[in-house]
């Protein structure tokens, strides 16, 4: 190794070991669709829950069925932790009344955090199908309603229908407008994508809170498709780590988690000291790279889950 990359590493860990105190993370879960992958889930709830996360948030689908779920994984989070869940919440086919509802139902179980989305349009719709076209609209009534905090999503590499850069800047300013108190990004590989949106933000005003999203890889092809419906570009090199390894997941687990680490410590170099991991419900990857951050016991956190059933 040259000696100015191994400069690189020492001040990254350096860096790294200043601020371990003051990181926060935060672990995002889908809702199950089987017996077996909700143990899957509350396996890796009660495994992750031990970095004292900031929320954990559950994803919401673009069915009704799958919407009941994620109520349902919510009200289990409240009843067995001490987590502080937070449901994700989206404008296809909602209805002010059904949104009004589903917010008051959260906010009996004490749930007063949403994640606020517009929600992936059915193929050729061009519309939600509800009373809100965009997140911008559904996080003004969140508002209304009273929910107290309201993330968004923003993304460093653009949302593929924006028609710039800066109509989706705009678009993330009005989400800002109408109230939405911080903001959680599409995974991302290229960090330098990451800071330029941050700065562009700040030079739009845009001073809210902006948590980077880690996806750490394990299952490399299915990240391709991932990434090409959401305008993530996924650098060559990338590509290359993984070659030869489909029938190895171990390996491949492996080198997601050094890289997913690696992107971190170069975000904390940059001042970045929240992250929201993107876990598909399995807590290996994140586990490891919170556990090398130290992650552990930190003082001032939730205490952990126990879920008597899991
Ligand atoms: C952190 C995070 C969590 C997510 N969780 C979920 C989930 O749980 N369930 C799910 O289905 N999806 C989820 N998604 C995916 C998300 O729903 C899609 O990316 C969706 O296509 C856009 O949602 P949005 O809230 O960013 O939409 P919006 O902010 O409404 O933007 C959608 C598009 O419309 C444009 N736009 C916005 N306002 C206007 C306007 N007034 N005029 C013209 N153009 C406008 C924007 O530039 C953008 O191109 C998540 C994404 C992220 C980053």
């Amino acid at each position: 190794m040259g000696l100015t990359a191994a400069r690189l590493l020492e001040t990254l860990n350096r860096q790294w070991e200043k601020v371990e105190d003051r990181l926060n993370v935060s672990f995002e879960f889908f809702p199950p669709n089987s017996p077996e992958m909700a143990d899957t889930l509350w396996q890796s709830v009660v495994k992750l829950a031990k970095f004292k996360p900031q929320f954990v948030s559950v994803t919401y689908g673009a069915n009704r069925s799958t919407r009941d779920r994620t109520h349902a994984v919510i009200e289990r989070l409240v009843q067995e932790t001490d987590l502080t869940p937070v449901p994700h919440l989206t404008c296809i086919d909602a209805s002010r009344e059904e949104i009004a509802d589903i917010v008051s139902r959260y906010r009996q179980l004490g749930v007063n955090h949403i994640v606020a989305l517009r929600g992936d349009l059915p193929a050729s719709a061009t519309q939600t199908g509800g009373d809100f076209q965009y997140a911008s609209d559904l996080v003004a009534f969140l508002r209304q309603q009273g929910v107290e905090k309201i993330s968004v999503a923003a993304y460093p590499e653009v949302h593929p229908e924006a028609r710039s850069a800066r109509h989706d800047l705009d678009n993330l300013k009005r989400k800002v407008d109408a109230g939405a108190t911080d903001i959680i990004t599409q995974f991302f590989f290229d960090n330098c994508a990451f800071l330029r949106f941050r700065d562009r933000c700040r030079s739009a005003g845009i001073e809210l809170p902006i948590t980077p999203g880690i996806l750490p890889v394990s299952n490399y092809r299915q990240v391709e498709r991932f990434a090409s419906g959401c305008g993530t570009r996924v650098p060559s090199w990338m590509g290359h780590l993984y070659e030869g390894l489909d029938d190895d997941p171990e390996t491949r687990r492996l080198i997601g988690a050094s890289l997913a680490l690696e992107q971190v410590k170069l975000l904390i170099n940059e001042g970045v000291a929240d992250f929201h991991f993107y876990t598909l419900n399995r807590a290996e990857l994140s586990y490891a790279i919170c556990h090398a951050l130290r992650l552990v016991g930190l003082p001032g956190r939730h205490a952990a889950p126990q879920l008597a059933s899991v």
